[in-house]
C-alpha cells in the first residue's frame, strides 16, 4: 500500500447524484425527513434490477434517518396475483431490509383516487370518452404530429360525472368506456395528450375482490400514492421521465396532502442477462427453466436458491453505483462480490465432482486416519476451526486431475508423478489400469508416510495440490454446475431472445462423491468445494443423497493456460 500524504482528502466515497439531491433537500430545510418507496407491480417475481432499486430506495432512507414504504403498484388485476405479492415480501426481506409497518397497496387508495376523479372532473380538468383504444390511439398523433380532440372531449361536467359513477357500477362492458384527463392534444410530450386515468375492468382483484368495475392507470395512481404516503423522493428508472410533467400536473392539479417529487435513475442491464418480468414469465410458462427460482434465473429467488449471499448483491449495488447514464454492467463484477463475501464465509469442504479411482498400495487395509483440516484458511484468527476428513487406502479424486501423456505445464498427476493430497500425503503414481476400452479405471500408486500432513521432511514440495475423497466414506450426491443463461453478452441484439439461449447452461452430475461433513447439511448452505468452487445446498437434497448447486466457479489457472493456447 502506497502512503497517503497527511494532508490528502479523507477516504469518503463521493455521493451519487440521488443521495446528493436528498442531503441538499434536507440540509437547505426542503424537506424535513426522507420517505421513500419500492412500488413493485405484483405481475412476476423480482428479478436483480429491482435488487438495485430496493437497495437505493431502502439504502437511502435508512441512511438519511427516514424510512422507506413497500407499496404495491397493484393497479391491474388481469396479471396480478398473490403468489407474486407473497414472493416480493419474501425477497425484500431476504436482501435484508425492512418496511416494518410500512406495507401498503395502491388498491388502498381506490377509493380516494375515485373522489380525486371526481374532483377533476367538476374542475373540467377530466372527462368520459367513448372512443374505443384503437380510437383512441389514432387521435393521439406522433411525435412529429400533434392528437387530434376526441369527439367527447366537450362533455358537460354533469355528464362527465354520470357517466364516471356508472363506469364505477359495473353498467358498461370492458373496454366500451375511459376517463381522460383533459390536458393538452397538442402537447409535445405524448403523455399529456388526454392521458387514460380509468379504464373498464370486470376483474376480480388480489385485494379488493369484485368491488371495483374500473381501475385506475398507473400514471394516475403513481404520484397520488406517493402524495398519501408523503413519499418525499419518488426514485424511479428512466422510462418514467418523460411521465414527470404528468406526474406533476396531477400533484398540482388535486387537493393532495403532501409534494412528492419524482427522480429517475439508469435501470441495471448486466450481461448475458435479461432483466424483464415479462420475458422471465414467458421462460417459466414455456419451461425453459424449471420454474422462478430456478438457479439460472436472474430473478431474486433465483439467485437465492443457487447460492448468492444477500450481502454480495447489496456490495453489487453499492459497487456499480446510482447514475442518469444508461449501461451495461459485465456480469463477471457481480460473481466478483459473490467470491468476496463467500471467501470470508464459506467453509471449505473437499468433493470430487468427475470421480477416479486412486489404491495406495502401500497403505494398510483397512486402516483409517482422520485428519484436521481448516474450515476456512482465510479466516485468520482461527474462529472458523477445523473438521475431520477420513484418509484410507481408496480414495476419489478428479479424474481432470490426472492425464497419462501430460502436456507441458499440466503439474498434476501423471505416471511416476508425485503430487500432494490435500491435508493428507504425498502421493505417487505408479502403474495405470485401463478397461477394455482403454478408459482409465484405476490408478495405483504409493504415499510417502513421512509426508504427513502435506509436507515432507527433506523440504520437497509436489508443484500440485489435489483435493480427495476417502472411498469408503463417501457420501454420494449430485451437483448441478451452472452457465449463463444465454450465450451472448447481450442476448437478442441480433436475433429472438429465446434464439440466444445457451442450451449448456446446465449440467447435472450424478454419483459425485462428496467428504461426509458435507451430508445433511441445511439446503442453503454454502460451502467451497476446494479447487472447484462455491456450492450451496439445494432444496432437493436430503440426509444421504445431497444436491448442491455451483454458486460460482473460483477462478481457475488451468482454464486461463489452456484459452491462452487455443
Ligand atoms: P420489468 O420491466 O422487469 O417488468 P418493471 O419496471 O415493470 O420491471 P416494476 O414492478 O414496475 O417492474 O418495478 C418496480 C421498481 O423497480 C420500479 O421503480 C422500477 O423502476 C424498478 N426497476 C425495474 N427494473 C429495474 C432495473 N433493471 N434496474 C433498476 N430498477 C429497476
Ligand atoms: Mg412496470
Amino acid at each position: 500500500m502506497t502512503e497517503k500524504p497527511a494532508d490528502a482528502a479523507p477516504d469518503v466515497e463521493p455521493l451519487d447524484f440521488i443521495r446528493e439531491i436528498v442531503k441538499d433537500d434536507l440540509a437547505a430545510g426542503r424537506r424535513q425527513t426522507v420517505v421513500t418507496r419500492f412500488p413493485p407491480e405484483p405481475n412476476g417475481y423480482l428479478h436483480i434490477g429491482h435488487a438495485k432499486s430496493i437497495c437505493l430506495n431502502f439504502g437511502v432512507a435508512r441512511e438519511f434517518g427516514g424510512h422507506c414504504n413497500l407499496r404495491f403498484d397493484d393497479t391491474n388485476p388481469t396479471k396480478e396475483e398473490q403468489e407474486y405479492i407473497d414472493s416480493i415480501q419474501e425477497d425484500v426481506r431476504w436482501l435484508g431490509f425492512d418496511w416494518g409497518t410500512n406495507l401498503f397497496h395502491a388498491s388502498d387508495y381506490f377509493e380516494t383516487l375515485y373522489e380525486w376523479a371526481l374532483v377533476l372532473i367538476d374542475a373540467g380538468k377530466a372527462y368520459v370518452d367513448d372512443l374505443t383504444a384503437d380510437q383512441i390511439r389514432e387521435h393521439r398523433g406522433t411525435l412529429t404530429e400533434p392528437g387530434r380532440n376526441s369527439p367527447f372531449r366537450g362533455r358537460g361536467v354533469a355528464e362527465n360525472r354520470d357517466l364516471f359513477q356508472r363506469m364505477r357500477a359495473g353498467e358498461f362492458p370492458d373496454g366500451s368506456r375511459v376517463l381522460r384527463a383533459k390536458i393538452d392534444m397538442a402537447a409535445g410530450n405524448i403523455n399529456l395528450r388526454d392521458p387514460v386515468m380509468y379504464r373498464i375492468l370486470h376483474a376480480s382483484h388480489p385485494m379488493t375482490g369484485e368491488a371495483w368495475k374500473i381501475y385506475p392507470s398507473y400514471d394516475y395512481a403513481h404520484g397520488q400514492s406517493d402524495a398519501i404516503e408523503g413519499i418525499t423522493h419518488s426514485i424511479c428508472t428512466l422510462e418514467f421521465e418523460d411521465h414527470r410533467p404528468l406526474y406533476d400536473w396531477f400533484v398540482e392539479n388535486l387537493p393532495v396532502p403532501s409534494r412528492p417529487r419524482q427522480y429517475e435513475f439508469a435501470r441495471l442491464n448486466l450481461t448475458y442477462t435479461v432483466l424483464s418480468k415479462r420475458f422471465l414469465l414467458r421462460l417459466v410458462n414455456e419451461k425453459r427453466v424449471r420454474g422462478w427460482d430456478d438457479p439460472r434465473m436472474p430473478t431474486i429467488s433465483g439467485i437465492r436458491r443457487r447460492g448468492f449471499p444477500p450481502e454480495a448483491m447489496r456490495q453489487f449495488a453499492e459497487m456499480i453505483g446510482v447514475a442518469r447514464r444508461e449501461s451495461v454492467v459485465d456480469y463477471a463484477a457481480l460473481e466478483y462480490c459473490v467470491r468476496q463475501v463467500l471467501n470470508r464465509t464459506a467453509q471449505r469442504r473437499m468433493a470430487v465432482l468427475r470421480p477416479l479411482k486412486v489404491v495406495i498400495t502401500n497403505y494398510p487395509e483397512g486402516q483409517v486416519e482422520q485428519f484436521d483440516v481448516d474450515n476456512n484458511p482465510e479466516v485468520k484468527d482461527g474462529s472458523a476451526g477445523t473438521r475431520q476428513v477420513p484418509f484410507s487406502r481408496t480414495l476419489w479424486i478428479e479424474r481432470e486431475d490426472f492425464m497419462e501423456d501430460p502436456p507441458k505445464k499440466f503439474y498434476r498427476l501423471s505416471p511416476g508423478r508425485e503430487v500432494r493430497l490435500r491435508a493428507a500425503y504425498f502421493i505417487t503414481c505408479q502403474e495405470v489400469v485401463k478397461d477394455a476400452g482403454g478408459q482409465v479405471t484405476e490408478l495405483r500408486c504409493t504415499y510417502d508416510p513421512a509426508s504427513r500432513g502435506g509436507s515432507a521432511p527433506d523440504g520437497r514440495s509436489p508443484k500440485a495440490t489435489l483435493h480427495w475423497v476417502s472411498a469408503a466414506h463417501a457420501v454420494e450426491g449430485e451437483v448441478r454446475l451452472y452457465g449463463h443463461l444465454f450465450v451472448r453478452p447481450d442476448p437478442g441484439a441480433e436475433r429472438d431472445l429465446l434464439e440466444d439461449m445457451n442450451p449448456e447452461s446446465e449440467e447435472v452430475l450424478r454419483g459425485c462423491r462428496l467428504e461426509p461433513a458435507l451430508d445433511g447439511l441445511e439446503s442453503g448452505t454454502r460451502v467451497q468445494f476446494e479447487r472447484l468452487g462455491y456450492f450451496s445446498a439445494d432444496t432437493d437434497g436430503a440426509p444421504g443423497r445431497p444436491v448442491f448447486n455451483r454458486i460460482v466457479t473460483l477462478r481457475d489457472t488451468w482454464a486461463r493456460v489452456q484459452a491462452k493456447g487455443k
